[in-house]
């Protein structure tokens, strides 16, 4: 019988080898590297990471895929399919429990929940590379640097750990059913730049200095030392005046650190 779509689970599969291959191999995986694929479909993606990856985890939340899935991968042994709502899982041990010198998180994810995905590995598990298909448009904001129309507070949360890079560009025409929109792969490089200052601040002061769009630090930031961040704001050339788009990650981490 033929497989009937559920475009509620973001099911549009990707039909061209070129593009699995290229995601599987710009992602650099090796026999020391853990893979996490989220929603692996039919396993067009999983047929190329598994058999480069030490082992391989695939979370797919629809069980009519049970047969195809298991049909399309059972060359390999170094793989799990977990099929189950990954949003759900409770991924916090996973580093311990598999013990690989490196987790990687490849997949092209369902769109309609792309920022809890992010979200969700970044807090749980903090993977040392993502390489992801999203929304072209995502994309853009998730990889935008500070004075550009995308750059927002989604652009400083992850830039804070990790450098974000978009890799290329994949036409809606590339998939089953046909998106109405096209996608990019971008690759997060995990850094280290927010280093031991508290997430939970970070994050508060970031939502706090977008809060108001068109408003200035020394609006949205009205609650804080302004004087202590106008003294760090300067030394960087910037000033309580600027929008909170105007500023770099290392300044928003520098102010985390001092207030
Ligand atoms: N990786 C396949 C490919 O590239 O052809 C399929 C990608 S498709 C964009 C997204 C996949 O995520 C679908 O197979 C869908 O069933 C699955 N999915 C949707 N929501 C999910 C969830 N909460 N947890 C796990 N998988 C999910």
């Amino acid at each position: 019988m033929e497989f009937v779509y559920k475009k509620s689970l973001g099911q549009n599969f990707l039909k061209d080898e070129n593009i699995t291959s290229k995601i599987a191999n710009l992602s650099e995986i090796d026999k020391d590297t853990l893979v996490i694929e989220i929603g692996p479909g039919a396993g067009s993606l999983s047929k190329k990471i598994i058999p480069l990856s030490g082992y391989t985890i695939l979370y797919e939340i629809d069980t009519r895929l049970k047969e195809t899935l298991n049909e399309a991968l059972k060359q390999y042994d170094n793989y799990e399919i977990i099929f189950d709502d990954f949003l759900e899982q409770d991924i916090t041990d996973i580093r311990e429990k598999y013990n690989y010198q490196k987790i990687y998180v490849v997949a092209n994810l369902p769109y309609y929940i792309t920022t809890p995905i992010i979200t969700k590995v970044m807090n749980e598990i903090y993977p040392d590379k993502i390489v992801i298909m999203i929304q072209e448009e995502v994309a853009d904001r998730l990889s935008a640097s500070y004075g550009s129309r995308d750059y927002g507070m989604i652009s400083v949360l992850l830039g804070s750990r990790y450098d974000i890079k978009k890799l290329f560009k994949v036409s809606r025409k590339c998939f089953i059913p046909e998106p109405n929109v096209d996608s990019a792969v971008i690759c997060l490089n995990k850094n280290n730049k927010l280093g031991n200052t508290p997430v939970d601040k970070f994050e508060i002061l970031i939502k706090d200095a977008f809060q108001f769009k068109r408003k200035n630090l020394k609006n949205n930031l009205k609650k804080y030392d302004l004087e202590k961040i106008n003294e760090i704001l300067q030394k960087d050339n910037y000033s309580l005046n600027n929008r909170a788009e105007d500023i770099p990650v290392e300044v928003f981490i520098e102010i985390a650190k001092k207030i």
